[in-house]
């Protein structure tokens, strides 16, 4: 499987927060084995998304400081967020893994959180919807998608499922809404939960929307090496889960993007489950 990447990715940057530049730092040590493609600027697909008032906000942010009281933002995160966006496209095409940063999934259209400024797989979904495709989406992050269900629940083209911890922010996908299906856990559930709602739930939903592609909102924090008692992050799943995910993704076209994960060792080994097995 390609990776996408760039340094951009590495700019926006507070080493004080979890979501800082040392997440991948583990990664990177092995990006010589991959097959990595350069990320380009999804500027231009902003606007499917997000409104022009939010955009030219982010664009004029300058020196660095918070956008939410949980999101940082410097002099480079614009831009890291706008090829984060295109990273994600450039991904959809390729069926590749991309490896952004900041994570996306918590972005509304007006609206940054959570870590996230620009929602890049609701960005990538549209662009695939715009084209006539049918999409997919799994959101595997132990966080609601909040923003990704938001953006695409109008879409006929588009289907959003995720697994999330409950209750934990953000606080939503207590239940199935519209095109979204959403399976809350309780911490601790393990790959046993895990495994039984993709099975039971998700999976057929996915073979009977018969999807041109499958996007993976590919966020490592409900690993059981990843838990942060500041984000309470504890769905307690191993490799097991995720060879499980990567073995249905094997036969369709797919692609992943990096979300969550405040770990290096668990987004290194999380990362290799889907680069070699896909
Ligand atoms: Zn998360």
């Amino acid at each position: 499987m390609k990776v996408i990447f760039g340094p951009v990715f590495l700019e926006h940057d507070n080493p004080a927060h979890p979501e800082n530049k040392g997440r991948l730092s583990l990664i990177l040590e092995e990006l010589g084995e991959w097959d990595v493609v350069d990320p380009e600027d999804g500027e231009q697909y902003l606007g499917l998304c997000h409104s022009e008032e939010y955009v030219q906000r982010i664009r004029s942010l300058a020196g660095s400081g918070f956008l939410t009281p949980d999101t940082y933002y410097n002099e480079h995160t614009f831009r890291a967020a706008c090829y984060a966006v295109g990273a994600a496209v450039q991904a959809a095409r390729l069926n590749a893994f991309a490896l952004v940063r900041p994570p996306g999934h918590h972005a509304l259209r007006e609206r940054g959180g959570g870590f996230c400024i620009f929602n890049s797989m609701a960005v990538a979904a549209k662009v695939l919807s715009g084209e006539g495709k049918r999409i997919a989406i799994l959101d595997i992050d132990c966080h609601h998608g909040n923003g990704t269900q938001e953006l695409v629940k109008d879409d006929r083209n588009i289907l959003y499922c995720s697994l999330h911890q409950s209750p934990l922010y953000p606080g939503t996908g207590l239940r199935d809404e519209g095109n979204a299906l959403n399976a809350p856990l309780p911490a601790g559930s393990g790959d046993k939960e895990g495994i039984r709602v993709s099975e039971e739930k998700f999976f057929p939903a996915i073979e009977d929307f018969n999807p041109d592609v499958v996007g993976v909102s590919a966020g490592f924090d409900a690993y059981y090496k990843d838990k942060r008692p500041e984000l309470g992050n504890d769905l307690n799943f191993t490799l097991e889960f995720y060879e499980r995910v990567a073995e249905f993704l094997r036969s369709y076209d797919r692609f992943l993007v990096l979300e969550g994960g405040y770990d290096p060792v668990s987004i290194l080994e999380c990362s290799k489950v889907f680069l070699e097995g896909l």
